[in-house]
């Protein structure tokens, strides 16, 4: 690895996903966002697979003389989904970690091959430039084992590295600390929980700027109602639609990651959509949003009773940021848990972070728009510049 140099301070963020590659330029000398895009359909015709999409992003950035080669470029910060238990810090990427990272496929077989091609594309576009993998799990490798471990037979859960890892780290990390910014309040005396509810959703119990608990668990597949996932559920479905149903594993999946949550009770994944419907007395975007919200009120009361008290609740992500009803009907009639949301502030739309709870709360509620971009090149910035 060459020594960063001085001039050095901008950050390229790649998130190769599965069938897109989005990024951001960020300067970290004033956090100033320099570009942003994203590529999307990869593998779908026009750009053939990763390694076109990564020129692409290269040439888009090349083309406002943004470009990889620039010697302003400290680092490449990638996204991986999945680091096991092996990772639970960002790290400087070299042949062992890249060999690791394709060792947690089976537990992320959709997200880890993606995000392992982004980063083999970006070494062999710039090999002389440090790359830092951020893992969405690493933020949740604190919970204790008492919330980690599932209640099956050890053994069995050892050797197929069951247990819940959590995923979204980053967001709930970022939040978790800009809510004690916003509190006035340094991250370690405050108690926070956390609802990023985006298409994907998660709720996180954070004790001290440590996370205790997360909703999501050995895959993004548990936890809260989410646009198209199902969230928890008993387990003995699976094998009703296995041994009933004839569903295959595959099958079954799908059923549950892509046509399941709120568009799987209503046809409708997106809660703008939800909204509209119920203004009209729809009866099944009234079901969606009830069974929606239903279960985020059981993980505020949960993350309660684990985290004995409370600080702050805050909202983030999608729908968290902009959607005054949800937020209201989460947290209703939760005086006793002394939650109380003005519906004013609750109301006023935004960017900045804000609260929006009443004045006679004795929990703060807090709207705080998450930035994972700007979280990975901090991560990464401070990497390799240690
Ligand atoms: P992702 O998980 O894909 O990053 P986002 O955090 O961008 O998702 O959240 C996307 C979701 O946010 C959309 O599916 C939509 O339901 C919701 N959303 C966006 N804007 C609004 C809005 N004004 N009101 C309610 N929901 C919204």
């Amino acid at each position: 690895m060459t020594r960063v140099n001085a001039t050095a301070t901008r950050v390229l963020v790649l998130n190769s996903g599965s069938s897109s590659v989005k990024y951001q330029l960020l300067d970290m000398a004033d956090g100033s966002r320099l570009a942003s895009g994203n590529v999307e359909r990869v593998g779908e015709g026009e750009v053939a697979d990763h390694t076109e999409a990564l020129k692409r992003v290269a040439a888009e950035l090349d083309a406002r003389d943004l470009g990889l080669h620039s010697p302003r470029l400290a680092a490449i910060g990638h996204r991986v989904v999945h680091g096991g238990t092996r990772f639970t810090e960002p790290v400087l990427v070299t042949d062992e970690v890249l060999a690791e990272v394709e060792k947690l496929v089976p537990l992320a077989p959709l997200h880890n091959p993606a995000n392992l091609t982004g980063i083999r594309v970006a070494r062999a576009l710039r090999p002389d430039l440090p790359q830092v993998a951020v893992f969405d799990t690493a933020f949740h490798a604190t919970i204790p084992e008492a919330a980690a471990r599932y209640a099956i037979d050890t053994a069995t859960a050892d050797r197929f590295g069951v247990r819940r890892y959590g995923f979204h780290g980053t967001s709930h990390a970022y939040v978790s600390r800009e809510t004690a910014r916003l509190l006035g309040a340094e991250p370690a005396d405050v108690n926070v929980i956390v609802l990023h509810l985006g298409n994907g959703a998660s709720a996180s119990a954070v004790r001290g700027g440590v996370c205790v608990d997360t909703s999501m668990g050995l895959t993004p597949l548990e936890g809260l109602v989410m646009g198209t996932r199902s969230g928890d559920l008993d387990p003995a479905v699976v094998l009703l639609l296995a041994r009933v149903g004839g569903m295959s594993a595959d099958e079954i999946d799908t059923l549950l990651n892509k046509r399941s949550g709120l568009l799987g009770l209503c046809g409708d994944n997106d809660m703008r959509e939800i909204g509209r419907r119920m203004a009209e007395q729809d009866p099944a975007a009234r079901l969606a949003f009830d069974v929606y919200v239903h279960r985020l009120r059981k993980y505020v009361g949960a993350y309660t009773a684990v985290l004995g008290r409370v600080d702050a609740v805050a909202f983030t992500a999608g729908v968290g940021e902009n959607s005054p009803a949800v937020r209201a009907a989460a947290l209703a009639d939760l005086t006793a848990l002394g939650i109380e949301v003005d519906a004013v502030r609750n109301a006023v739309r935004g960017s900045a972070a804000r609260l929006i709870s009443a004045e006679t709360s004795r929990v703060a509620v807090a709207v705080v728009p998450t930035d994972e971009e700007l979280e990975i090149a901090s991560q990464t910035y401070a990497l390799v510049r240690a």
